[in-house]
């Protein structure tokens, strides 16, 4: 059941972020790794010290603002591998609500169907 919803998501997830990946790398100026789309239980995104990102591909069943959030979030980490005061103020430049978000997206309840 849950291999066969991710892997209905999984292009679309795939397109999803490949499109805002490359939007947001050039607001940031960052050149990121290989993306990969991912079934992950616990995590939204993470990024490698190469600079390769995974994404939960469960981002693409999320709002806009939430996966847009997660993807920003993960480009961040290319200039500030650390939850620094500087990384979130990188974050801030796109999400000045970044507080509110962080509350929505733990709120955030993904049901299977
Ligand atoms: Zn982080």
């Amino acid at each position: 059941m849950r291999r066969s919803h991710y892997l209905k998501h999984r292009e679309l997830a795939r397109f999803l972020v490949h499109q805002r990946v490359k939007y947001f790398s050039q607001v940031y100026q960052v050149t990121p790794g290989r993306i990969s789309i991912r079934n992950q239980k616990t995590r939204w995104g993470s990024c490698s010290k190469r600079g390769n990102l995974n994404f939960n591909y469960k981002i693409v069943l999320l709002p806009t603002h939430l996966a847009d959030y997660i993807i920003v979030h993960e480009l961040c980490h290319l200039k500030e591998f650390n939850h620094s005061a500087n990384f979130w103020n990188l974050v801030a430049l796109t999400f000045s609500n970044y507080l509110e978000i962080r509350k929505e997206l733990r709120e955030t309840k993904i049901v299977y169907k």
